[in-house]
């Protein structure tokens, strides 16, 4: 098989690095091997990146020229939804339902910020001084770094990369080791756009290698990353040090609420899908699942039942539901913790093994399941799975399950399930959570800012702001009259 090039400052090479292997998780087969990129890959990289953002051609295109470029990504990307969501999921193994939702996903993405910065407007402030005018504006920050996971590489890439550009950076990307097919695709796709050469480079390689010296050039102003909590606090110290933004999307633990009143079977096929959609490889995954008592049996049998009838199965086949984990490791350590919640005194109410179809013996595939019997404070309840794990603990009072449901370091999502608007409303102040879902959970809209709370994360992306935070503000004081310095009298 022959090894695919990679993308650096405009140019299409094999890269300098070690040798990385994309596989198809639900069999193990090589999808791609490739040359990751090596250190004087990344120095060419950003030395073409830093000159093609201050290109006079692209440092004076008007917004509504960038977004030209944007406009056709989408286009390409909406003409191609099919093919595109199939290279996705040969690279994870999302079941292609979901890769096809990624994938428009992407071209909404790409659509919503060439309007963005199209209408994007300076400021005019009230004038303080007599016969000065004052405004700002927003200018590029230059060379700018995105670091992105396996999980949904079409989606959070093109989240990065369209702001990004949109704002009048270069961008270098490096996405996780496992998926490099998308980014490497997706930079075909801006420059047959049309995107002018080293404003876009996709650097596949070993988080600690290349993502770390991507993170620590001096020449990189700002570090917008997706991943683990513990990659993102060593990347804001790195931020820290060279004063730089870092914007950071991290792990979660996300609390999913079922109030007395609330419709059973709405809420169970709710929950059944935040979970396990996906196979739990979500960040925003509501691992934590809090019914009220009063509802809990009713609740519980019914999403027992949802999730015994869930298809499990290779991604490609139209009606699965889950698809395998991203590979043999990480089925490993999803493992570990369903055993570890039994030590802890958990009761596996269904799932918790391997698939017995030997048709699925090949790929990394798991069970869906559902465990009760542990309370907050378990290990199981307070670590990040990332797999399709859920813990069920029923509550008394609301009091206890405030208490309870923010009792984390995590606040990434939470889900509120519930007839009453208005407690529902009250309930969403009291979450510490940058997402709440009321009666429903896992939809997004490219328009609403997304981040996380406590340690899930810093800044926020998507929405006006996800462009703003790809840009720095400048401001001017012109002088309308003259004769108001008279200090040198
Ligand atoms: P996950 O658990 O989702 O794989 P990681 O935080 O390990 O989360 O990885 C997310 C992305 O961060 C990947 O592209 C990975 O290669 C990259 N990465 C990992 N370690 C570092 C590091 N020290 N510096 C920069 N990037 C890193």
């Amino acid at each position: 098989m022959k090894a695919l090039d990679i993308f650096i400052g405009g140019k299409w090479r094999p890269g300098g690095g070690e040798v990385l292997q994309s596989h198809f998780p639900a069999d193990g087969s090589l999808n791609a091997t490739l040359n990751a990129a090596s250190l004087d890959d990344l120095e060419e990289a950003i030395a073409v990146g830093e000159r093609a953002w201050r290109a006079p051609a692209w440092r004076n295109a008007l917004p509504h020229q960038r977004a030209r470029i944007l406009h056709h990504v989408a286009n390409e990307i909406e003409a191609r939804v099919d093919e595109l969501a199939q290279m996705q999921s040969r690279d994870n193994g999302k079941p292609l339902a979901e890769t096809r939702g990624l994938v428009l996903s992407a071209a909404g993405t790409a659509r919503y910020f060439a309007a963005a910065c199209e209408l994007l407007e300076g400021e005019l402030p009230t004038p303080r001084i007599a016969q000065v005018l004052t405004f700002s504006r927003y200018e590029p920050l230059g060379v700018v770094a995105a670091i992105t996971p396996w999980n949904s590489p079409i989606a959070s890439e093109m989240q990065k990369i369209a702001p990004a550009i949109a704002a009048g950076n270069a961008v270098i990307l490096k996405p996780a080791e496992a998926t490099p097919l998308m980014a490497l695709e997706l930079a075909r796709i801006f420059e047959q756009a049309g995107l002018p050469a080293g404003l876009l480079s996709v650097l596949p390689g070993k988080g600690s290698v290349i993502g770390d010296a991507l993170a620590h050039h001096p020449r990189v102003r700002k570090i917008s990353f997706t991943g683990g909590t513990n990659t993102g606090r060593h990347l804001a110290h790195v931020a820290a040090e060279k004063l730089i933004p870092a914007s950071l999307e991290l792990g979660g633990k996300s609390p999913t609420i079922v109030l007395e009143d609330a419709d059973i079977e709405q809420a169970a096929r709710g929950i059944c899908y935040g979970i396990f959609s996906s196979g739990g490889q979500a960040c925003i995954a509501g691992s934590r699942l809090f019914v009220h008592q009063h509802v809990y049996a009713p609740l519980m049998a019914r999403l027992l039942e949802l999730t015994r009838g869930l298809r499990i199965g290779n991604p490609f086949t139209e009606g699965t539901h889950v698809g395998p984990l991203i590979n043999q490791k990480h089925r490993r350590s999803v493992m570990d913790y369903v055993a570890l919640a039994q030590q802890e005194g958990g009761r596996v109410l269904c799932g918790g093994e391997v698939p017995a179809d030997p048709q699925l013996a090949g790929g990394s595939y798991f069970q869906p399941t559902i465990i009760e019997g542990l309370n907050n404070q378990a290990r199981t309840c307070r670590e990040e799975i990332f797999g399709p794990v859920l813990v069920a603990m029923p509550f008394r009072d609301e009091a206890e399950l405030i208490a309870e449901a923010n009792d984390s370091v995590y606040g990434l999502a939470a889900g509120i399930w519930t007839r009453d608007s208005g407690r529902a409303l009250r309930l969403s102040e009291q979450l510490e959570a940058g997402t709440v879902w009321i009666n429903t959970y896992k939809v997004f809209s490219v328009s609403t800012p997304f981040g996380g709370f406590k340690e899930s994360g810093l800044g926020r992306e998507k929405g006006i702001q996800g462009l703003k935070a790809w840009m720095q503000q400048k401001s001017v004081y012109l002088a309308t009259g003259n004769g108001i310095n008279h200090w040198c009298d």
